[in-house]
């Protein structure tokens, strides 16, 4: 049987175990952050003693050149500001609320009412 529940009723660790296995089916998370949010994470990257500007010595790859990235995580900060789910190594940013309420709510809400809270139901 599939028992489905409310958002409102789970957990914060169920909510976070089901969000992650629907993350890993979902290849365009990034639209979920907002340019507010990938601004603000980027200004505190590019003040910070991690950040690396990527230039021709550093890679061969010119996708990669004139893009920035963190010594201490060794991401590419471009990639990393937009997604939703990304957190600084040091705590220096995280998740925003606001987007969470306004961009991944409403798809959670809906896709737990629909599918149930079993992932390996879905
Ligand atoms: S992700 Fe964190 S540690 Fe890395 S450059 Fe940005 S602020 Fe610094």
């Amino acid at each position: 049987m599939n028992v489905k529940m409310k958002l409102e009723d789970l957990s914060l660790e169920e909510l976070a175990y089901i969000v992650s296995f629907y993350f890993g089916d979902q290849s365009d998370t990034h639209r979920l952050t907002s340019t507010r949010t990938r601004v603000e994470r980027m200004d505190i990257c590019s003040g910070c003693e991690h950040y690396q500007k990527i230039t021709e010595s550093d890679t061969d790859d010119e996708e990669l050149i004139g893009k920035s990235t963190c010594t201490e995580c060794g991401c590419i900060l471009d990639y990393k500001v937009e997604e939703i789910m990304q957190i600084c190594p040091e705590d220096k940013w995280g998740p925003s609320k606001k987007d969470w309420l306004e961009n991944v709510y409403p798809l959670m809400k809906e896709f737990i009412e629909e599918k149930g809270t079993n992932p390996l139901e879905w």
